[in-house]
């Protein structure tokens, strides 16, 4: 059994902040959120090892979630062309080194939506037999792409209705968690473009049937208006980018947005550093993602980690990023936890701090509700009980 002491406590709900607490972990889960006058009682009233964990002047809090990865791309200048020359045993070494990363930066739950072949499952079991460190992983395994569409070169490829119902079938007895589709092309693909829809909505109608009949959600990675209508209409779970584009620019699409309400459906804005780079990125999408959430669209925190510049421990610029929206650093801290929990459907295991949830937790110098760039200073990390050996425990 652990005490995790702490100078503060952020339990991850609004307003919820206490001072000179400490969490009870036994067998991985969170067994007891207390005040520092109850201390004695749980020294000595158990008959069993308690280990006393004290953090000092740090604030503990959830660990983040990722709701938006990919652990087999590189986050270099090409991570298309260097997984296309990596064989599978070298492309899982980069991903079991990338999971280390996250895990590192405090992203204790990551959602991983599009690896190749179905190596995501090899990662993810690693993890939970504590062979390697890494977040808790929720998983798609391989996107459901058309013909030479975005990310055919993870290896499915959907001609028709019937290709899409297989592969999700497929994907149900290999492991994943849920289904991930391409709705639209992607920037980073060749022959494809982020404004065309890739699929019709029948076959978008399809994939969500298909998949919510197997009690798997789906994910859509959706830049154009007209993937996002299709995905909308299709009742998908949460929609990826969500870039408003046409072939001509931006169109912004009020009705669109509130169906998006009305249904309930979370949007993964995937802001990452790359927007720091390519500042008109932030010029062009930061007013539509403002009016968004204004409107009351349910945000939660992804980073497309693995695409182009951004590494696996770029987690705090992408929040930097969706700060600009105008969100506050606890709505911030919503999104990055309990919030994005619910969207992934780990809400009774992960994203706050609670009796009975798995003891995922982080401790940072400073108070990111105060300042969010204090997430960078990561002192401490816990997963499902588990302390990985990168922590230092002098
Ligand atoms: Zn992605």
């Amino acid at each position: 059994m652990y005490i995790v002491k702490a100078k503060h406590i952020h339990t991850g709900f609004p307003g919820s902040t206490m001072t000179d607490g400490f969490i009870v972990v036994e067998s991985g889960k969170i067994k007891a959120v207390e005040q520092a006058s109850e201390l004695d009682r749980w020294l000595h009233e158990e008959n069993q090892e308690v280990n006393v964990i004290d953090l000092g002047d740090v604030t503990l809090m959830p660990g983040l979630i990722d709701v938006h990865v990919h652990l087999g791309f590189s986050g270099g200048t090409d991570p298309v062309g260097r997984m296309q020359s990596r064989s599978n045993e070298q492309l899982l070494v980069e991903m079991v080194s990338n999971a280390r990363l996250l895990l590192k930066s405090g992203v204790t739950t990551a959602r991983e939506l599009g690896a190749r072949d179905f190596l995501d499952v090899a990662v993810k079991e690693g993890i939970e037999e504590g062979l390697i460190d890494g977040p808790n992983l929720v998983i798609s395994n391989r996107p459901i792409t058309p013909k030479g569409g975005h990310c055919w070169y993870m290896g499915c490829e959907c001609e028709n209705e019937e290709d899409i119902r297989n592969a999700v079938h497929q994907h149900a007895e290999a492991g994943a968690d849920l289904i991930k589709i391409m709705a639209t092309g992607g920037a980073i693909t060749k022959g494809t473009f982020p404004w065309e829809a890739s699929f019709n909505l029948q076959e978008m109608k399809a994939t969500t049937e298909e998949s919510h009949g197997l009690g798997l959600k789906v994910a859509a990675h959706a830049h154009g208006v007209e993937g996002i209508r299709n995905s909308v209409d299709a009742n998908v779970d949460t929609i990826e980018h969500c870039s408003w584009f046409t072939k001509d620019g931006i169109e912004y699409n009020e009705e669109l947005v509130t169906d998006i309400i009305d249904k309930g459906i979370y949007i993964c804005p995937t802001t990452n550093i790359s927007w720091k780079i390519d500042t008109k990125r932030i010029e062009d999408r930061i007013p539509q993602l403002k009016r968004m959430y204004e409107r009351g669209v349910k945000f939660i925190m992804g980073t497309d980690a693995g695409i182009p510049h951004v590494t696996h421990d770029k987690y705090v610029d992408g929040l930097e990023v969706l700060a600009l929206t105008g969100m506050t650093n606890a709505q911030l801290l919503e999104a990055s936890t309990s919030i994005a929990a619910e969207a992934l459907g780990v809400q009774d295991k992960t994203g706050s701090i609670e009796a009975g949830k798995d003891a995922d937790m982080i401790a940072v110098r400073g108070n990111p509700l105060d300042d969010i760039s204090t997430l960078r200073n990561i002192e401490f990390v816990m997963r499902k009980g588990n302390i990985p050996d990168f922590v230092s425990r002098s």
